[in-house]
């Protein structure tokens, strides 16, 4: 099977930049679903990242083949688990106290949930799950991780989301003190994403 053409389920920017950057060595251009003209609505009902990421990645490879599109699709799915929350919120890390909250209030909110709670209590990791949906039916998965602990107040300017209280002791200092480039080397993403090429290099 020759894969011809990469389309990666996000309607993110500056992922696609990331990602882009990422898989430039294949040699295979790699299409956003915009793009691509994929405008489809699909509910992430699954129980983990890696199932959500396969609902993804399977349901627009589908349609593109329905169209004679066939490509190589990919989506990833992540989050922030806490372990003294039970890994919360985890696969519910964007719909966390609601979709339209801040990330000021969302990041607040879990620091006052770990009032009291010494350092080595306040583990956590950012997870990223990729997943491959191929045009013959074969789908896989990759994971990514990233350990820290959370911090006592929001930290650094640059990144996204839970960033700011993010700390990582082997580079002391927060996620959102990196800057985008240190920050994709390391982090659950960019490791989900190697792993990925890694599996699409076998079929090329
Ligand atoms: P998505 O699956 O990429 O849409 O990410 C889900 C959510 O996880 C985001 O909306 C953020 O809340 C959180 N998240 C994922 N990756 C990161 C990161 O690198 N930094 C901060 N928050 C992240």
């Amino acid at each position: 099977m020759k894969i011809e053409k990469i389309v990666f389920a996000t309607g993110n920017e500056g992922k696609m930049k990331e990602i882009r950057m990422i898989l430039a060595d294949l040699g295979v251009p790699v299409y956003s679903m915009k793009e691509a003209e994929i405008d489809i609505p699909i509910e992430e009902n699954g129980t983990t990242f890696e199932e959500n990421a396969l609902i993804k990645a399977t349901t627009i490879c589908k349609e593109l083949e329905k169209r004679g599109e066939a490509a190589l699709v990919l989506a990833d799915d992540s989050g922030l688990e806490v372990d003294y929350l039970n890994k919360e919120p985890g696969i519910y890390s964007a719909r966390y106290m609601g979709e339209d909250t801040s990330y000021t209030i969302k990041n607040a909110n879990i620091i006052s949930r770990l009032e009291g709670v010494p350092d080595e209590k306040r583990t956590a990791r950012f997870v990223c799950a990729i997943a491959m949906a191929f045009p013959n039916g074969v789908s896989k998965t990759t994971r990514g991780t990233i350990e820290g602990i959370i911090g006592y107040e929001e930290k650094g300017e640059n990144g996204f989301g839970y960033d700011p209280i993010f700390y990582l002791p082997e580079y002391q200092c927060y996620s959102a003190e990196l800057s985008p480039e240190e920050k994709n080397k390391i982090s659950h993403r960019g490791k989900a994403l190697e792993a990925c090429k890694q599996e699409i290099k076998k079929y090329l």
